[in-house]
């Protein structure tokens, strides 16, 4: 039965893609438009044939973003709407008893499993069709599916149990179930963490650690200066998925490990790693990554609120296509429906985000000399094949770092 729930969630969903879509179209514009000239501030030290396959890269990414956003829309409108979670509902209920613990794993498993699929055509052509042609993909056939099938066995062995108990929690708890599955969520999340660089990392990579040369002077030497300590320093062998570089800081606490993946170790010079390195340990020292965690964990808090208000309202599951009630359709239903109303807060994340960006860069600056750091992001937009000319709307709705051009010229100001 269509009820007020139903215009407001499909306004939703047509807002959200109408914008997505007019974003993409705007960006793919901005960047054909600058296509031909390199911009001033540039000129010296990004050709124009790179400059040139940037515009095309990130047209093309923007391209497939816009076809990603009408998939999604549309499988969030067939499972909703169109009767999709109702179905699979009523098809376990031959199996499992409507309602129980095994049922509702079960509906939701299969949800999960039905946006895989998806998904995986999806993934496939972003990976062997678009990061091939622009020479970034390093993975073959064989390997993407080996991932594929660990990541599944991992997802399936960890979430199992957790969604078994949340159901449960859901089921056995009263009205406050809802700060008990967030309790454990947050609980799961945190351990996840610990437990990700040491066990699940090395499930898809080889880290070996880097004690000897330049390099690990210059790093030992900067975490001294800024009084931080790690569980070592590791070289990732990332150039077997992609030649894209990158450097992260994994887990929390006692597990935590400075990890560069070997396509920013061949690319950048000591000197160069150093100040990226400078810029990421400003996220920790200024306490950036206690708060994002915090964050996620206030926003999902609310989420949760808001879920256990509905939960018992009949007309919350009428309004989005679901007939025949229960915890498990309320989850998937909260699941699928929430990034669409979500979608208009993403502007201020982003904007967060980039504000913690620059006060990253200040930081290193304060650690390592400022046109290493502004050296190595030149290096790593043209590597990358970043686009130095993003639409600024584009941008500030998305972009979790500033342009390149701004944050380049806070480096080099005096
Ligand atoms: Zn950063």
């Amino acid at each position: 039965m269509p009820n007020a729930l139903t215009w407001l969630f499909l306004a939703a969903l047509l807002a959200a893609s109408a914008t997505r879509l007019w974003l993409a179209l705007r960006q793919i514009r901005h960047v054909r438009a600058h296509r031909d000239a390199v911009p001033p501030s540039f000129a010296g030290s990004i050709p124009l044939h790179a400059h040139q396959k940037a515009a095309d890269y990130t047209a093309a990414k923007t391209r497939f973003g816009a076809v990603d956003t009408l998939v999604g829309a549309l499988l969030v409108l067939l499972l909703t709407l169109g009767g999709g979670l109702e179905l699979l509902s009523r098809a376990w209920a031959h199996a499992f008893a409507p309602g129980s613990l095994a049922h509702g794993a079960a509906l939701l498993l299969s949800a999960l499993f039905v946006q895989a699929i998806v998904s995986l055509p999806l993934a496939l052509y972003r990976t062997f069709v678009i990061e091939s042609r622009f020479g970034f993909n390093r993975m073959t056939l064989r390997l993407f599916f080996v991932d594929l099938v660990k990541q599944t066995l991992l997802a399936l062995a960890l979430g199992i149990p957790l969604l078994l108990a949340v159901l449960w929690l859901m089921a056995r708890m009263g009205e406050h179930w809802w700060l008990y599955v967030w309790l454990l969520i947050t609980a799961f999340g945190l351990a996840f963490q610990l437990i990700f660089p040491p066990l699940i990392l090395p499930l898809f990579n080889k880290f070996t650690p880097i004690t000897e040369g330049e390099l690990a002077a210059r790093v030992a030497a900067l975490l001294e200066r800024c009084g931080f300590k790690s569980r070592g320093l590791y070289k990732m062998d990332g150039s077997k998925r992609s030649s894209h570089g990158n450097a992260f800081f994994a887990g929390i606490g006692a597990t935590k490990r400075i990890v560069l993946f070997d396509t920013l170790i061949d690319r950048l010079d000591p000197s160069e790693v150093e100040a990226v390195l400078a810029h990421e340990l400003g996220h920790y020292k200024l306490h950036h990554v206690v708060k994002m965690v915090a964050l996620s964990a206030a926003m999902s808090l609310a989420g949760l609120w808001i879920l256990g208000q509905l939960i018992d309202r009949p007309w919350f599951y009428a309004g989005l296509g679901v007939s025949t009630p229960s915890t498990a359709a309320a989850l998937a239903l909260f699941m699928l429906v929430v990034p669409e109303f979500m979608f208009f807060v993403q502007p201020l994340l982003a904007r967060y985000s980039r504000k913690r960006e620059f006060e990253a860069d200040a930081y290193a600056r304060g650690y390592a000399a400022p046109s290493h750091l502004a050296r190595a992001l030149v290096k790593l937009y043209h590597d990358n094949a970043a686009t130095l000319t993003p639409d600024p709307l584009h941008s500030a709705f998305y972009d979790s770092h500033p342009p390149a051009a701004m944050r380049i010229a806070r480096l080099e100001a005096k």
